[in-house]
């Protein structure tokens, strides 16, 4: 684990598709003046390079090609989180249909999952960090100062990602929108490497009926709390 300077912790937030985690994620690292990294973004860069590439990630046994080709990194720019894949701004270009069909089964090799973890991990050195993903808390960070695990109904979390489809004008009827909730759900939690589970030591925040103003305000209740414990 890092040597903390001045209690920056590490916060780790899981939590299944759509359940709100990025907004969480985000308004918290920017209330504690941390850094905001979603791990779920990095898994779609290396989805979208591998599509680009016509790489059949279902048949390749050579995988160096991911630290030797793929580079990522985060900007914010003017309070949005952007990330670069090999320099390209492809924030946009990640969260396409064609990316959301392919990501889970991407992020479900094992060699994808070492590349990024162990960058993920090196993000963390020095903590002052809050990261959302799958795996957070239980491999990438499992030592981490405090672990939020985020849950909400599937209904309310189809019609999340329908309002959010709809704004970005992509064409998705519900229907198709709840079939890729379910697919990921189920690759998500079935695969072999690092599926997602909570971990024993993660808080809960059930957020059907909680506005994200109120889930800012408990999960920065729970930061300080932890900064403080720490302390004494
Ligand atoms: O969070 P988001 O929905 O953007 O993540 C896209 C996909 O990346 C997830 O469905 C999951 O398959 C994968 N992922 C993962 N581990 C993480 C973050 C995301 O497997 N830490």
């Amino acid at each position: 684990m890092p040597d903390l300077k001045n209690f920056d912790i590490i916060i780790a937030i899981d939590g299944p598709s759509s359940s709100g985690k990025s907004t969480l994620a985000k308004d918290l690292a920017k209330k504690l003046s941390y850094r905001y990294i979603d791990s779920g973004a990095m898994y779609r860069a290396v989805t979208l390079y591998l599509l680009r590439q016509e790489v059949s990630y279902q048949e390749t046994n050579n995988w160096d090609f991911l630290e030797n080709e793929i580079h990522l990194d985060f900007q914010l720019d003017q309070d949005v989180n952007k990330i670069l894949l090999n320099q390209e701004d492809v924030s946009e270009l990640i969260r396409s249909a064609e990316v959301n069909e392919h990501v889970s089964l991407v992020a479900a090799l094992s060699p994808v999952r070492s590349f990024l973890v162990k960058s993920q991990q090196a993000m963390g050195q020095n903590g002052g960090l809050v990261m959302d993903g799958r795996d957070i808390g239980t491999v990438v960070f499992p030592e981490a100062q405090l672990k939020i695990f985020l849950q909400a109904s599937f209904e309310i979390r189809a019609e999340r990602r329908f309002k959010e489809q709809l704004a970005k004008g992509m064409n998705q009827t519900m229907e198709d929108v709840k079939q890729n909730l379910q697919l990921r759900d189920f690759i998500d939690s079935n695969r072999e490497d690092s599926p997602l589970f909570k971990a024993t030591d993660a808080l809960v925040l059930k957020n059907d009926d909680i506005d994200l103003e109120e889930q800012l305000n408990i999960c920065y209740k729970w930061a300080k709390e932890k900064m403080q414990s720490l302390k004494s």
